[in-house]
């Protein structure tokens, strides 16, 4: 029960409004300390509630007589633009029965109207790193009186190349009496980076391990023999599983367009997302697929993430993400709020040994399904060693002197070159495929 918690009746009031009963573990867990005013670093997957373990401290903090405003209050940074709104629109939800008013500024929105809904000086502004310090460079801004800092999905935001921007609008905020920092997952050494230099002496909620991720989604791998085939198998799926709505994954904008191509073909109702597209295009893509107009999306990561749509319950991994962390988030936006959810990812041979590391780093394994309609040669690899990795094909050794063969030259070590650090995933086993820089 949500009156377990302090909080104002108003706001007590609004979640009963938005029929919010047990409060998630991460409300449960962050709530009471946030109340307190210490500052917290949660671990908490996406789609667990974590946006109102946030919000509701912070409002319950602000809440009070309407008056004259004078200073933004509270901070709230986010990684994208569509994460940003969707934040907005839970704050606007909360605060409903109070004077507390909201601010959003983003990219991709009109510089100008942005700086004239600053100088109405917004209690709580909400926005991405890069806009609200152009906003702050033109004069617009000033974070001086900010007594609530959040960093959410700040792992994301470190991803997205954002530090720097980051720690300059902390810096902005020295004047601040709490900081809240959550990511979906424990981080590297650039967010232990941040976490040492935001955070005053905080509180560690490791609420969601990434391996809870399969709670209410069934996490299933379909081997494929190519592309093609992987093409076959979408549209079985597509055709043959239940789902409201689905997103389909991709590692290339050339991919993602190539299979939106194929199912508008088939006259399926489909959108496209990836970097290439406008904001016009990604807000439109997410409307329809919102209100149910469309019920398949083909995206690629820069583009899917943050999205919050109702009814998402399918999404089908064409390419096998590129590591653990990029797996979570695009499994992370089925099975919301307890509802159920299916992830399939089609796995070739290329894909087979990233697809070992990502089970072994979320410690388990994917269901094995086989649908005999489309069932193709490539069952996995003959062998595969202790780590669950494909045993490699040993070239086979040929005798040189018998081929009479010159012996080759022997190359002099290549002078002192810095050799790359082995990425290891957080669970400290598993080596995780290093990044490509996103395609997207
Ligand atoms: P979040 O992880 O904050 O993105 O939340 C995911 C979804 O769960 C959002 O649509 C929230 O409105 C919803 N939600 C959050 N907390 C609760 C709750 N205690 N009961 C029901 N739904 C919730």
């Amino acid at each position: 029960m949500f009156s377990q918690f302090a909080l104002h009746e108003r706001l007590l009031k609004a979640v009963a409004e938005l029929k919010f009963v047990e409060p998630t573990p991460v409300q449960v867990a962050a709530i009471p300390l946030a109340l307190q005013g210490r500052d917290l670093r949660v671990t908490a997957q996406t789609g667990s509630g974590k946006t109102a373990a946030f919000v509701l401290p912070i409002l319950n903090r602000l809440i009070g007589p309407a008056k004259v405003r004078v200073s933004i209050r509270a901070v709230i940074l986010l990684p994208t633009r569509e994460l940003a709104q969707q934040t907005l629109k839970e704050v606007e939800r909360f605060s409903q029965f109070t004077f507390i008013k909201s601010g959003l500024i983003t990219g991709g929105e009109d510089f100008k109207v942005q700086a004239a809904m600053l100088r109405k000086v917004p209690d709580i502004l909400i926005g991405t790193p890069g806009r609200l310090l152009e906003q702050l460079n033109a004069g617009n801004l000033d974070l001086k009186e900010v007594e609530v800092l959040v960093l959410d999905e700040a792992d994301r935001m470190l991803d997205m190349g954002f530090a720097e921007d980051v720690q300059r609008l902390c810096d902005e905020c020295g004047n601040r009496e709490q900081t809240l920092l959550f990511s979906a997952t424990t981080g590297g050494a650039s967010l232990r980076d941040m976490i040492g230099k935001v955070l005053k002496s905080p509180e560690h909620l490791l609420v969601n391990n990434v391996s809870d991720l399969s709670e209410n989604t069934r996490q299933q791998v379909v081997m494929a023999d190519h592309n093609v085939h992987k093409e076959q198998i979408l549209n079985w799926l597509l055709a043959n599983e239940t789902y409201q709505k689905a997103i389909i994954f991709t590692n290339t904008r050339a991919m993602a367009d190539r299979i939106y191509g194929r199912l508008v073909a088939q006259e399926y109702k489909a959108f496209v997302l990836h970097g290439e597209k406008d904001q016009k295009d990604r807000k439109l893509a997410i409307d329809r697929l919102k209100q149910g107009g469309v019920k398949i999306l083909v995206a690629t990561d820069v583009a899917a993430r943050g999205l919050d749509v109702d009814g998402l319950d399918l999404v089908i991994n064409f390419d096998m993400p590129r590591s653990g962390d990029e797996y979570v988030h695009r499994v992370g936006r089925t099975g919301r709020a307890g509802n159920e959810g299916l992830a399939i990812s089609l796995i070739c041979h290329g894909d087979f040994n990233l697809m070992s590391s990502i089970e072994r780093y979320l410690k388990q394994q994917f269901e094995r399904r086989v649908i005999k309609e489309v069932k193709g040669t490539y069952s996995g690899p003959k062998k595969v060693k202790a780590s669950g990795k494909a045993v490699g094909v040993k070239k086979k050794k040929v005798d040189k002197k018998a081929a009479g063969a010159k012996a080759a030259p022997k190359r002099k070590p290549a002078p002192n070159r810095p050799k790359a650090p082995a990425l290891v995933s957080q669970d400290g086993l598993a080596p995780l495929k290093r990044r490509k820089p996103a395609a997207e």
